[in-house]
């Protein structure tokens, strides 16, 4: 084999692909001066709520903010309790107790999902909310979460920062609970140049109250009528993100194609457990912001990938959330977590890889497994 060089993510090569039409949306932008909350946000945000077909879609200040507000709209804050898996980004349980409240860990499936049995455990006189992190683009098992939900009164708020455009039974992912946020960090499913972050709810007292929360409880009036905060999209990032949308669907396809072709290349080898095929299971439609695998021997393989000019990463610094001492959530035990955490990794996967760089990664994990 040829060696390849196979970055894990090329921001170049992504600006590069569409410079054209970036370069005219943020030069009119600025033309324009129109800055914060101005036309480009409010076509995002109509783009966004027809895509998923949800009734209330807000443009916020990235991922982490638009969870902290959701929970602040759901009334979740001191004393309450919120379930939520601890194979996360940081950002999901920091938004529990930066809104008051404490996160609660639970463990995940093979699937790298929340365990809807986890839920069940952890559930106290005090919980209030399940916030169910729609990992890898992926949905969890929604039908058993929201099943629990409704049977003690709960809450659902699903963080679904890497799962925009995937799909449950049929139902986006973001779309089933109370309210569903997503990220546009660049490297995200749809990401911008900065940070960036959406709200989504189909209720209507929801919605009213996001709408004050993100712009310092202002009404449309421009009265304020409650307390809120500075969460806002910014403008030229929407400008941005309405670029990028008109691929979003054809992104999404290729992600798809290029899980299809690591699951065909990869599936007979017994050292790895590998995520859903895209057509293993009719109730996911996944697409793949992730393709994270679990591998026997997984440093020397990272290491041979990096040999091989393969770049590949371990999610979250090689974290579950209940493994930062600095936190003090301590006392979990979370074994089928901390066992992914021992194996878990990421390969390339995003629009800039050719065909040709993930047969140059199958052949080099093959090649490591001493296979042909
Ligand atoms: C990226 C991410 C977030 C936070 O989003 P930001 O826009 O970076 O604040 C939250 N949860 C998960 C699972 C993420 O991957």
């Amino acid at each position: 084999m040829v060696q390849r060089q196979v970055p894990f993510f090329n921001y170049r090569a992504l600006f590069e692909a569409q410079e054209q039409e970036l370069t005219a949306a943020v030069v009119d932008v600025m033309r324009r001066g129109a800055y914060i909350l101005q036309q480009d946000l409010a076509d995002f945000e109509k783009r966004l709520r027809e895509f998923l077909g949800v009734k209330y879609a807000f443009g916020v200040a990235d991922g982490t903010n638009a969870l902290i507000i959701a929970l602040q709209a759901a009334g979740i804050g001191r004393g309450d309790e919120v379930i939520v898996p601890s194979h996360t980004y940081v950002a999901s349980a920091a938004s529990i107790h930066l809104a008051g409240a404490t996160p609660v860990l639970v463990e995940c499936r093979d699937d790298h999902m929340i365990d809807p049995a986890g839920v069940r455990a952890a559930i106290t006189a005090r919980t209030r909310a399940i916030m169910p992190v729609q990992l890898n683009g992926r949905t969890a098992a929604m039908d058993e979460i929201m099943a629990i939900a409704g049977e003690h009164e709960l809450k659902v708020i699903e963080d679904a920062a890497q799962a925009l455009g995937s799909r449950f039974r049929g139902r986006f992912a973001g779309t089933f609970g109370a309210a569903g946020t997503y990220s546009f960090y660049p490297a995200k499913l749809l990401g911008c140049f900065g940070d960036g972050g959406g709200v989504v709810t189909n209720d209507d007292a929801m919605g009213e109250r996001l709408a004050l929360l993100r712009d310092h409880g202002r009404d449309s009036q421009g009265e304020v009528v409650s307390w809120g905060t500075n969460s806002r999209l910014d403008n030229l990032q929407a400008a941005i993100l309405n670029v990028k949308f008109r691929s979003f669907a054809a992104d999404l396809e290729r992600r798809r194609r290029l899980a299809a072709m690591y699951d065909e290349g990869l599936r007979d080898l017994a050292e790895l457990l590998l995520p859903p095929a895209p057509d293993a299971d009719p109730d996911h439609h996944d697409v793949y912001q992730n393709y994270e695998i679990e591998a026997e021997r997984r440093d020397d393989l990272k290491q041979h990938l990096e040999k091989h000019g393969v770049r590949t990463i371990i999610q979250f610094g090689g974290k579950a959330v209940h493994q930062y001492p600095g936190l003090g959530l301590g006392g979990y035990r979370l074994p089928r977590t901390e066992l992914l955490y021992r194996r878990a990794l990421l390969l390339p996967m995003n629009t800039s890889l050719s065909d040709a760089d993930v047969e140059y990664v199958v052949g080099c994990i093959r090649g490591f497994y001493g296979r042909s």
